[in-house]
């Protein structure tokens, strides 16, 4: 099943029901919004797109997007998202790995895209959009298959070159049934809001907002900006979204500063990076019981585990501080492991690689066999991150393999010193890394932001007592700012190669 059906059946049902807006002004009701993506549909066919193509999106979050996005699918092509802040150069090659036929890109990323690739590029909002718009209408979805190729997702990259995971149609609809069962209710008055990168989870979720009816907001300000978030939340009401967590602490501390309640905000999705227990708290404190939080990765989108509205807000349990700290238990449509190095599943409660399968699991990255073949064995994900998981089933996250850090043959997760200097109340964020050592392989050092320059002797008298001795860094970094990919997820990379310059 084509997952664009979803568009139709909302247009067909409510096609009077708002759907775009930018900001509070609404630009397309459902009918509106399909016919647009059916009239754009019957133009790329006329261009030659035919099934299976890959056509680019090199978009800001701007309400044609979705346009484009359902216009692609329903002339049965795959969607390639490219993050809007990448450089022009690195969104040639992501067209060129793709093998796109076209890509459509927003204003003031058109012209630099255009220099850049021999891809056809056309800027939404332009003449030739206008024209597409005009075009006659598909009169029908084009029939894809379960397995056939639907978003063609770059990995971040914290590491190497991005690998293009392949996301099909059944993939992206059991991850919103999953949705439904594991994290949210959606309703026809809920507001779908698009605050981070549409290329990414925030843009992943459109697809279960479309099939509820409810209402798709594109800030004006294309990009993250907490006034603006609290207003838009404020004006549309029942507001959705999905944050990075550096986004909910940015929105927590502005919003104490300001006095601002956040009304109108009913659920926070929060993932993609390690949320702190000290951010969530104060979070959970300010705004009360919308987060709900889900671990995934690309190769398995946005559906790995949930840990549920009730489990973050919950402080009675006996554990829920460790429950705070975990990313909660399966989705329903994965089954969840932890395997040794060989991909062996290990009993409950040893730490190994996080393992998942079902699905909502890639079948393989784009023509990748080898890194396809090292990711998937017997049917399983391997995620390449650390974790291990409670007699209760919840899981939590021991950093990636490649962070964690192994002083005199004794492991060391980064996440837990993290935390622990996260406490400190002057600290405002912490990165911690292995540094080789002669006589211990590696020992611990932290990077820090300050509220204020503070004395490394304070830092480590809060790591004695709040962690284990071996534990805590021999050095600290004081820096201005941790630097961090375009989904606000820090770079240990960058942080290794510094200190490699520094010795
Ligand atoms: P990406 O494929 O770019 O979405 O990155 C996925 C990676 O982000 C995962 O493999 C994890 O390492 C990390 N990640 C995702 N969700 C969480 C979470 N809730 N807590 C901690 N790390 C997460």
């Amino acid at each position: 099943m084509n997952i664009a059906l979803w568009l139709a059946r909302t247009a067909q049902i409510s096609p009077d029901r708002p759907a775009l807006y930018l900001g509070r002004e609404m630009v397309a009701d459902y009918g509106t919004f399909h016919e647009r993506a059916m009239r754009v549909a019957g133009w790329l066919i006329s261009k030659g797109i035919q099934p299976g193509d890959r056509v680019g999106l090199f978009m800001k979050n701007v309400p044609e997007y979705l346009v484009a996005q359902y216009a692609a699918w329903a002339a049965g092509a795959a969607v390639v998202p490219i993050n809007a802040k990448l450089h022009a150069k690195e969104a040639e090659w992501i067209l060129d790995n793709a093998g796109a036929r076209l890509c459509f890109a927003s204003s003031g990323l058109c012209d630099a895209l255009s220099d850049a690739t021999d891809v056809d590029c056309v800027l939404t909002g332009g003449a030739e959009w206008e024209r597409a718009l005009a075009y006659d209408p598909l009169p029908s979805m084009t029939p894809r298959a379960p397995a056939d190729l639907c978003w063609l997702f770059y990995t971040s990259g914290t590491t190497g070159r991005p690998k293009g995971v392949m996301i099909t149609h059944r993939m992206l609809q059991a991850m919103a049934l999953s949705y439904f069962a594991d994290v949210d209710e959606v309703h026809e008055d809920d507001t779908a809001l698009y605050a981070a990168p549409m290329s990414h989870g925030a843009g992943i979720y459109n697809v279960m907002h479309v099939l509820k009816g409810a209402r798709h907001v594109h800030p004006p300000s294309q990009g993250f900006d907490e006034a603006e978030i609290f207003d838009l939340a404020r004006h549309h009401g029942r507001v959705h979204m999905f944050c990075a967590p550096t986004m909910v602490k940015r929105m927590t501390e502005v919003a104490k500063q300001t006095g601002e309640s956040g009304a109108g905000l009913r659920t926070i999705v929060y993932g993609g990076g390690p949320m702190y227990v000290s951010d969530i708290t104060e979070a959970v404190d300010h705004f009360g019981p919308v987060f709900v939080q889900i671990y995934g990765q690309g190769e398995c989108p946005m559906c790995i585990t949930a840990l549920s509205r009730s489990d973050v807000t919950d402080r009675t349990h006996p554990n829920w501080q460790a429950r705070l700290a975990s990313v909660g238990r399966a989705q329903s449509v994965v089954e969840l492991a932890i395997g040794d190095s060989a991909g062996n599943p290990l009993p409950a409660g040893e730490v190994g690689e996080i393992m998942a399968r079902g699905d909502a699991v890639m079948p393989g990255y784009w023509q990748n066999p080898e890194a396809s073949a090292k990711a998937l064995r017997d049917g399983w994900l391997m995620t390449g991150d650390m974790g291990q998981i409670d007699e209760d089933g919840y899981l939590t996250l021991k950093d990636r393999s490649k962070d964690l850090i192994i002083s005199g043959g004794t492991n060391i997760y980064p996440r837990e010193v993290e935390e622990a200097l996260l406490t400190h109340p002057d600290v405002v964020e912490a990165s911690v890394i292995g540094r080789p050592h002669p006589e211990w392989g590696e020992d611990v050092v932290a990077f820090v932001v300050c509220r204020d320059k503070m004395d490394s002797a304070a830092l480590d008298a809060h790591c004695l007592a709040n962690i284990a001795r071996f534990k805590r860094p021999k050095a600290y970094f004081q820096t201005d700012a941790l630097p961090k990919n375009n989904y606000g997820k820090v770079l240990k990379t960058a942080l290794r190669s510094q200190l490699e310059e520094m010795s």
